[in-house]
C-alpha cells in the first residue's frame, strides 16, 4: 500500500496569486490546499494524501499562536500509525524559523518536510508545484526518518538547523552554508548525504512543552541589529518592552560597540539573557573571542543565526534554565 502523507498548509507565495503572470506584484496565501494538490500532475502516485488548511498567511505574518497549533497538529497526526509523514506548505520569508521551531518541538522520527515557493502559483515557471511534488516524495520516504525537520526547495533537501534564505527573489534562495545539504531530490528521486548531527525532534526535550493542551506562554525575546556607532539604548528599549532575552545580531564574530556591550552586560547582571549571534550570513560565533563572555554574562550562539537563536532562547526560557544551561543548549540543538 502507498504511504500516507498529510499536507498542512499555512499560506505563502506557494499559495499566492500574481496580479498578472509576468509582473512581480502578488498576494500571498490565496490558493486553498485542495486546489493546490489538485493542480499537480501524478502527485497521488507518490502517496495517499490528505490536505488541511492551518492558516493562509504570508509568512511575514506567521505567529507563535499558529506555530503552537501547527506543532500540536503534527504531533497528533504523527502519533497515528496510518500517517507516514507530513508536508507543511509555508512562505519562504520566515520558513527557516518555522522549520527550526518544528525541529525542536515535533515529537516523532517520521519525516516532516517544509516547502514553499519563490514564485506565485499562477506565475510563469511557478516553482511551487515541483517543490510540493518533491516534498511529498521525501515525506513518504522511510529513508527520510530520523533526519529532523527538512526543507525541500529547488531540488535541495536542507536540514532545519543549517538552512538560511539568501536571496530576495531567486528560486535558489536557500543555502546550508555551514553544514551542507542533507540531500537532493529530483522529480521524486531522493539521495541523502547525512543526518543532522545536533539534537532534534524525537530526541528534543522541548517536545514535552507541547504535550499538554494548556496554553504555552513563550517569553518575549528581541533581536537587536548591531551596526557602526549603534545607540546602546536599543537594549534599554527591549528590556522596557518586557524582553526576557535579547539576541544581538552582532557584527563579525558577534561583536557590538563598547557602549552597547556595557549596557548589555548591565542587563545580563539583572537576569536578562543576552545571546551574541552575528549579522554575517555564515560561520560560528564562539565564546570569549573579542568579547569576554564569562565576565559579561553572555551566551554565544555557536552556529545559529539571530532568527533561529531567538527561537531556541524563547523555548529555553519557557523552562527554568540557568545561564550555563542555556549556553549548553546552544551547543546541543
Ligand atoms: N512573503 C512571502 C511569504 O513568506 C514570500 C514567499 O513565500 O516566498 O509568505
Amino acid at each position: 500500500m502507498k504511504p500516507c502523507v498529510a499536507i498542512l498548509a499555512t499560506g505563502g507565495t506557494i499559495a499566492g496569486i500574481s496580479h498578472a503572470p509576468t509582473t512581480a506584484g502578488y498576494c500571498s496565501g490565496k490558493v486553498p490546499i485542495r486546489q493546490m494538490i489538485a493542480s499537480i500532475p501524478d502527485i497521488d502516485t507518490l502517496a495517499r494524501l490528505t490536505g488541511e488548511q492551518i492558516s493562509n498567511v504570508g509568512s511575514q505574518d506567521m505567529s507563535f499562536d499558529i506555530l503552537v497549533r501547527l506543532t500540536r497538529r503534527i504531533n497528533d497526526l504523527l502519533g497515528q500509525d496510518d500517517i507516514d509523514g507530513i508536508v507543511v506548505t509555508h512562505g519562504t520569508d520566515t520558513m527557516e524559523e518555522t522549520a527550526f521551531f518544528l525541529h525542536l518541538t515535533v515529537n516523532s522520527p517520521k519525516p516532516v518536510v517544509v516547502t514553499g515557493a519563490m514564485r506565485p502559483a499562477n506565475a510563469i515557471s511557478a516553482d511551487g508545484p515541483l517543490n510540493l511534488f518533491n516534498s511529498v516524495a521525501v515525506a513518504a520516504d522511510p529513508d527520510a526518518r530520523e533526519r529532523g525537520v527538512l526543507v525541500v526547495m529547488n531540488d535541495r533537501i536542507h536540514g532545519a538547523h543549517s538552512l538560511t534564505k539568501t536571496n530576495t527573489t531567486s528560486v535558489e534562495t536557500f543555502l546550508s552554508p555551514v553544514n551542507g545539504l542533507v540531500g537532493t531530490v529530483n522529480y521524486g528521486d531522493t539521495v541523502y548525504f547525512r543526518f543532522p548531527f545536533r539534537r532534534h525532534t524525537f530526541l528534543s526535550t522541548f517536545c514535552t512543552l507541547f504535550c499538554r493542551q494548556d496554553p504555552i506562554i513563550l517569553p518575549r525575546v528581541d533581536i537587536v541589529y548591531a551596526c557602526l556607532d549603534m545607540p546602546p539604548d536599543l537594549i534599554d528599549c527591549s528590556v522596557a518592552g518586557g524582553a526576557a532575552g535579547i539576541v544581538i545580531a552582532g557584527d563579525g564574530n558577534g561583536n557590538m560597540n563598547q557602549a552597547t556591550m556595557e549596557r548589555a552586560a548591565q542587563m545580563a547582571g539583572r537576569g536578562i539573557f543576552i545571546v551574541r549571534s552575528s549579522r554575517v550570513p555564515t560561520g560560528r560565533v564562539g565564546r570569549n573571542i573579542e568579547v569576554d563572555d564569562d565576565a559579561c554574562g553572555f551566551i554565544a550562539s555557536d552556529e545559529l543565526n539571530p532568527a533561529k537563536a531567538r527561537i531556541l532562547l524563547m523555548l529555553a526560557l519557557a523552562e527554568k534554565n540557568s545561564l550555563q544551561m542555556v549556553q549548553q543548549l546552544f551547543y546541543t540543538y
